[in-house]
């Protein structure tokens, strides 16, 4: 397999990428609305596009990756009344904590990360588009999608109208034509955020964000769109609805060729919920594992699939670390040779990661002295597409939990321990080695001298 292999939520099946520009791949994915630390979920959604934006990277010489910022919301207004906070403070402040969290994931920050107040006036134009085709009704200062003018919908979540619920944003009102019809833009109160329209001062809906900001950005249609596997309904359907209708076509290949959902984190087989009290923040996360080791957790379930999230995956996941950064510290073999076929293969077969894993596990195994350069090669290699594997060796083998000795005291333990050997003191300096080893130290002695590791 020399191409890369997606399975597309729209046709349901895995198909062959085919580029709709090859100088110039786009894809779009749904980012966070921002209004409280980041969780887990959001981190593996982050994670799964980031890595997808890589190994189309390695494929193409171009690739433009929107992810967006939604920044007005209810539920941010709601946070923001609660706070006593202006909303632009709260927003602001909870983007800046996404970003960095990300970039403590090695999340790259997508090429454009464009935010939802910043297209205000491009949305009021959008949905004027809708109003003019027909496509749109404006009642009472709000402006709904009638969504049975709409031959082409339910195609993505492949739903039959009658059955659909109304967007779980939208309030069911009397002011609708039909149940199923969404909000395009909603009126808001003197203390609410709002924008001059020509239906009053109001803000956009959540849906017509998105399909405004990928638009703008990159154009329609564009290559891939992507997001978590709960926004398929109705985030998704109703993007391609609106997207769609504006330029009159009921094919949602129009708006985007391929979509891709990622799959639920559930913590210790039960689904995250602020009413389980479950709910893990990365900013917690982060203060007690690597960030590196967490995003490797992450990608230890195909990205499709959901992943629960436990004690022991964190485990697995540090220990195939300390496998790999132990194999990556050997002088020994530079990275050199044959890039192993099963992890090319299986990363472009619809990324998947959990096969990547299994080689990479494989290869460290079979380990030998003749192969260890092209070993080093090939765990280079999947660490970039990853986004793993990329620290000093040498720096992650010193990482030690904080219960154990700083590292202060190591240095000085060691240097002392040399001042006993070139007296000829053996037994002292032994004592301080087997003292350092029953701490979780490994000393390793070398022609330049003692270098030091936490034993796993
Ligand atoms: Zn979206």
């Amino acid at each position: 397999m020399n191409e890369i292999h997606l399975y597309d939520s729209l046709s349901n099946q895995k198909k062959k990428f085919e580029p709709i520009d090859p100088n110039n791949i786009r894809i779009y994915a749904c980012g966070p609305t921002v209004y409280n630390y980041a969780h887990i979920g959001n981190a593996r959604m982050a994670i799964v596009f980031d890595t997808f934006a890589r190994l189309f990277r390695y494929k193409y010489s171009n690739v433009t990756y929107v992810s967006n910022i939604t920044d007005i919301d209810d539920k941010i207004i709601d946070a923001a009344n609660e706070l006593h906070v202006p909303i632009n403070e709260l927003t602001k402040k909870y983007t800046d904590i996404y970003n960095e969290d990300m970039s403590n994931l090695n999340v790259l920050p997508p090429d454009i990360q464009p935010k939802a107040t910043e297209y205000v006036d491009e949305m009021i134009k959008f949905i004027e588009i809708l109003i003019e085709k027909d496509k749109a009704y404006e009642k009472n200062g709000h402006v709904f999608f009638h969504v049975p003018s709409y031959q082409g919908y339910g195609k993505l979540s492949n739903r039959e109208i009658d059955q659909q619920l109304a967007g779980s944003r939208v309030q069911v009102s009397e002011i609708k034509k039909s149940k199923e019809d969404f909000v395009l833009w909603k009126p808001s109160t003197k203390d609410q955020p709002g924008w001059e329209s020509p239906w009053g001062i109001g803000r956009p809906g959540w849906h017509t964000e998105c399909c405004v900001m990928s638009e703008v950005n990159l154009k329609i249609p564009f290559d891939i769109h992507g997001g978590g596997q709960d926004l398929l309904f109705p985030h998704h359907e109703n993007e391609i609805a609106q997207s769609c209708a504006s330029i009159n076509s009921d094919n949602p290949e129009e708006y985007a060729k391929y979509w891709i959902h990622n799959g639920f984190v559930t913590i210790n087989g039960e689904k995250m919920s602020k009413s389980l009290n479950n709910i893990i923040l990365l900013n917690d996360l982060l203060k007690e594992h690597d960030g590196e080791t967490i995003r490797l957790a992450l990608l230890s379930s195909h990205y499709r699939k959901s992943l629960d999230w436990n004690d022991n995956l964190i485990k697995q996941s540090k220990v195939l670390l300390d496998k790999v950064y132990d194999l990556l510290d050997t002088s020994d073999g530079n990275p050199d040779g044959e890039i192993d076929k099963s992890i090319t293969e299986n990363l472009l077969n619809d990324l998947d990661t959990p096969k990547v894993l299994t080689s990479i596990n494989q290869l460290i195994k079979n380990k030998s002295s003749s192969n260890t350069s092209s070993i080093k090669r090939s765990l280079m290699f999947a660490g970039t597409i990853l986004g793993v594997f990329n620290k000093n060796p040498s720096e992650w083998n010193k990482q030690i939990a904080k219960t154990d000795f700083e590292v202060e005291k190591i240095e000085k333990l060691i240097e002392e321990r040399a001042i006993l050997k070139s007296k000829r003191d053996f037994e002292g300096a032994d004592a301080i080695r087997d003292s350092l080893s029953a701490n979780g130290i490994e000393l390793v002695d070398t022609e330049d001298g003692t270098s030091w590791k936490s034993k796993k």
